[in-house]
């Protein structure tokens, strides 16, 4: 059985998860504040990093903390994950579908901007399959229209934009670490802004909204007499999971050549088979999380989907466009070009303990069943 996404994670995560349980203290404390601090190095960034326990989390709190809410509508491309927008609905704001550039699976910015109304307040564009070296097309709109914007880089850990890691410039990104991505701490996430403001506003509303509550647990105490000025979550991350983060960020040249490596032969081996295509990516910068192939028809996807299955692989849709949830389902709402992919893609099995071997076998079961 060959997996389509698998953690990657050994005796050094044992080791850090066995240290933190032998200090007897499991909630957020040092490995929380010390991974934030190596994650801002790693990043080189003079921006703000508060983690929480979910990438989901560090969306929800981006947007409710900027003041986003009911009445309140946000752009977001509908072929995502739905954890962008279930973060998005949570605030009790509106997301709006967008569609996606055929090339290149990254929100249309024409589209966007037609669907923006005087109620539109953000724009979370999604770093579809780590890449996002459209960005600036999306700030530019936001600076026109005065959006705040949010990049859901839950894909993108690690990558960098013309020589820059993701999270060096920007609004407000969030990362996810759960245990598929390409670094994972278990479950958790990650908020990089470089709004002071905001940065505070979420550290206290990841710990119930008790203000100053980070400061307390970073050196080992707790409020007993405190205020509160908002509505807050329990969205901290526990300090057994940054021990396994700071393992693996620790580990990231180690995992994400893994990871690139294997993308590279994937592109190489595919080129020139003319019923399918990659995303046309440059694997120096990026780190792939997912590897999606688009073919020339449902035909050709369904068949390849089938024979891969049959011989124990597995592959993935990411994603089933959002706007075709019933919850999220608008009939004013096209998308034309997202479930036109979503019918032809699929995604090819990408982890960092698969071998040459591995895809040797699926590349050769494509070639010779595309025939
Ligand atoms: C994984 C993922 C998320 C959510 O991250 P979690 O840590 O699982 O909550 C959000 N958006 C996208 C595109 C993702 O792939």
């Amino acid at each position: 059985m060959i997996k389509l996404s698998k953690c990657s994670v050994g005796e050094l995560e044992k080791q850090a998860v066995c240290n933190v349980i032998d200090r007897n203290y499991l909630g957020m404390g040092i490995e929380v504040k010390l991974f934030e601090e190596e994650l801002k190095e790693f990043i080189n960034t003079e921006n703000e990093v508060i983690c929480v326990n979910t990438g989901t989390s560090a969306l929800h709190l981006s947007l409710l903390c900027m003041g986003i809410g009911p009445g309140d509508e946000v752009l977001v491309p509908s072929l995502t994950y739905v954890a962008s927008f279930q973060a998005i609905s949570a605030t009790g704001a509106k997301p709006i579908a967008c569609d996606i550039k055929k090339e290149s699976l990254f929100i249309n910015i024409n589209d966007a901007e037609r669907k923006i109304t005087k109620r539109t307040k953000a724009i979370m564009p999604v770093h579809y399959a780590s890449n996002s070296v459209e960005i600036y097309e999306v700030y530019h709109l936001a600076k026109e229209y005065n959006l705040r914007v949010i990049e859901d880089a839950a894909h993108s850990f690690g990558c960098t934009r013309n020589g820059n890691r993701i999270g060096f410039e920007g609004d407000t990104i969030c990362f996810s670490f759960d245990g598929i991505k390409n670094i994972t701490s278990g479950e958790g996430g990650a908020v990089v802004t470089s709004d002071l403001q905001l940065a505070n506003k979420i550290k206290d509303a990841r710990l119930l909204g008790v203000h100053k509550d980070t400061e307390m647990r970073f050196s080992g105490q707790r409020s007993w007499k405190f205020d509160v000025n908002s509505q807050g979550f329990r969205y901290h991350m526990s300090d057994i999971m940054a021990a396994i983060g700071r393992v693996q960020l620790s580990r990231f040249i180690e995992l994400s050549n893994m990871r690139r490596k294997i993308a590279k032969i994937y592109t190489t081996e595919l080129k020139n088979i003319n019923k399918l295509k990659s995303l046309n990516l440059n694997y120096d910068e990026i780190v792939p999380h997912i590897y999606p192939v688009i073919f020339e028809s449902e035909y050709y996807r369904n068949k390849i989907e089938n024979v891969l299955t049959v011989n124990e692989i597995e592959t993935g849709k990411h994603y089933q466009p959002n706007h075709m949830l019933n919850f999220y389902y608008d009939d004013k709402i096209r998308c034309p070009v997202s479930e036109n992919i979503y019918s032809k893609i699929l995604t090819l099995p990408l982890h960092p303990s698969l071998n040459e071997e591995n895809i040797k076998i699926i590349v050769d079961l494509i070639k010779f069943n595309l025939k």
